[in-house]
């Protein structure tokens, strides 16, 4: 049996009908259980194993869970005088993608790239024409993205977790409503109701979403029925045990990191791990810490308390220790006080989360943590990456080829094939974007460009993967080399022979 086969034996309880997965192989036979590779990282320096719940640990039912988010958020809608009809929208499960961002000026969802550019633009449901967009952006470019991408500014909100995308959907559905109200007449500052004098703008619909959403979160029905029905909301997965089993088996401490609240905690991480093997969720971990407030926790953090596990709530006061003791739940503090009781250090933790901010950004930019991005479009991304090889070939050559000419003197006749080439490129890439959502595309890119979260993505997490499970795929001394980046005087300039 080779080291590989006989790692995952010993890890998954596999023996004679194990698939010879030797590294080199597995990069060519099975993309989707892979870690890709953006920093080099050795497993070999990493002595604590850190995990988000929600996204990471939880895998969320899709799209039944967003569908269920934005019914309750249209629910809330309407208590605050939306129409009663929205409620039966259907969901969309196909027209979001995270990293996009509303323009609260405008009206729209973009899809933008880092610097700015206009990739790809939605009004309401309906996706806008090439015309459209220069239209509405004459350079093309969104330059209000001034304060972005670290947060937010008055008139940009940005969507980046997998939270977000019932959100997108419902402002969109919003939007769509009232362009098509008879009530409302679109003035310069915004939709105005002439029969009560009111006017609602772009940035009230998303207030007012961000309201239905947060008493959807908070209050609402949302938690309560993924506590009562957690199986209904939540994918179980069978490999979670032995994973943390096998982290904890071969001395890496093991610790959780969540945002969530305890009790909601509690029920999630039970479901989990509890009913499926009878032990203790807490017992998988040497350190638990819920209500984190991410990236907070990364910066001042909040105050450290401990968690009384019968009822349920945090002891009153902060919590005084010169230690974290394993099967007992704290929230709140910050990195620094963790790294001090737990003796860990930012270099020697890989931390597991979805959050491009909340996880990976403020972990990795201000503690020097290893990051792992959880991603699970990879898997739909990959699908079309590697089915649609036709069409991504015919976008390359018609890229060199409009390079090559170019690059020549242009005549008039050239300029006419140009033009052709540069129409059938821009055809060619609204084909392979339908391929992988009709209304944005790949979260990814569009054409060439990437996009502003596969920009950060690319800076931030140090591998990524569809699912935590891939690490397994790995033994815990495995060396990560990520893949040679040349500039383009390298990339294009051949170098002379010896
Ligand atoms: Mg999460």
């Amino acid at each position: 049996m080779s080291n590989h086969a006989d790692h995952l034996s010993k890890v998954w309880g596999l023996t004679s009908d194990l698939p010879e997965l030797e590294s080199q192989s597995l990069s060519r036979k099975c993309p989707t259980d892979r870690v890709f590779v953006n920093r080099s990282l050795s497993l070999d320096t990493i002595r604590y194993y850190g995990f988000d719940m929600d996204y990471t640990l939880a895998e969320y039912r899709t799209p039944y869970m967003e569908a269920e988010t934005a019914k309750y958020a249209f629910e809330r809608l309407t208590e605050l005088g939306y129409p009663k009809e929205l409620v039966d929208t259907k969901y969309l499960p196909d027209f979001a993608v995270r990293g996009l961002i509303f323009d609260k000026k405008q009206g729209n969802f973009l899809k933008l790239d880092l610097h700015g550019l206009v990739l790809t633009a939605c009004r309401g449901t309906r996706k806008l024409t090439r015309r459209e967009i220069r239209d509405e952006y004459p350079t093309k470019f969104c330059k209000l993205l001034e304060k972005m991408p670290e947060g937010e500014n008055r008139f940009l909100q940005l969507f980046d977790t997998l939270f977000d995308t019932p959100k997108i959907f419902v402002v969109s559905v919003l939007v769509d409503w009232l362009e098509k109200s008879s009530n409302y007449a679109k003035t310069d500052a915004g939709y105005f109701d002439n029969s009560n004098s009111s006017l609602i703008t772009y940035g009230t619909i998303w207030s007012d979403v961000l309201q239905a959403f947060d008493m959807v979160h908070m209050k609402g029905p949302l938690h309560s029925n993924i506590m009562k029905y957690p199986d209904r909301f939540i994918e179980r997965n069978p490999n979670l045990p032995k994973l943390l089993e096998y982290l904890q088996s071969c001395d890496r401490k093991v610790f959780l990191l969540t945002n969530s609240p305890y009790k909601f905690t509690n029920v999630v991480m039970n479901y989990l791990l509890d009913d499926l093997t009878g032990k203790k969720w807490t017992d998988y971990f040497d350190y638990v810490i819920v209500k984190a407030s991410k990236p907070r926790f990364f910066n001042e953090g909040t105050p450290f308390r401990h968690i009384n596990r019968t009822t349920g709530s945090a002891i009153l006061g902060t919590h005084q220790a010169d230690i974290m003791l394993q099967g007992e739940v704290y929230s709140g503090g910050n990195c620094d006080l963790f790294c001090q009781l737990t003796g860990a250090e930012g270099p020697d933790i890989l931390y597991f989360g979805d959050h491009i901010y909340g996880d990976v950004v403020r972990s990795k930019k201000t503690n020097g943590w290893k990051t792992f991005l959880v991603v699970p479009e990879l898997k739909h991304d990959l699908d079309v990456w590697t089915r649609e090889t036709k069409l991504f070939e015919r976008h390359h050559q018609l890229e060199r080829q409009l390079g090559e000419l170019q690059a020549a003197s242009a005549n008039n006749q050239d300029r006419e094939a140009i033009r052709k080439l540069d129409q059938e490129r821009k055809t060619i890439v609204d084909e392979i974007d339908a391929r992988y959502n009709p209304y944005f595309g790949s979260t990814f890119r569009k054409g060439g460009r990437l996009s502003c979260f596969a920009n950060q993505m690319d800076k931030y997490a140090d591998v990524y993967a569809s699912t935590i499970n891939n690490i397994i795929n790995y033994s815990l001394s495995h060396q990560f080399w990520s893949p040679p980046k040349l500039l383009p005087h390298e990339a294009t300039v051949a170098q002379q022979p010896e």
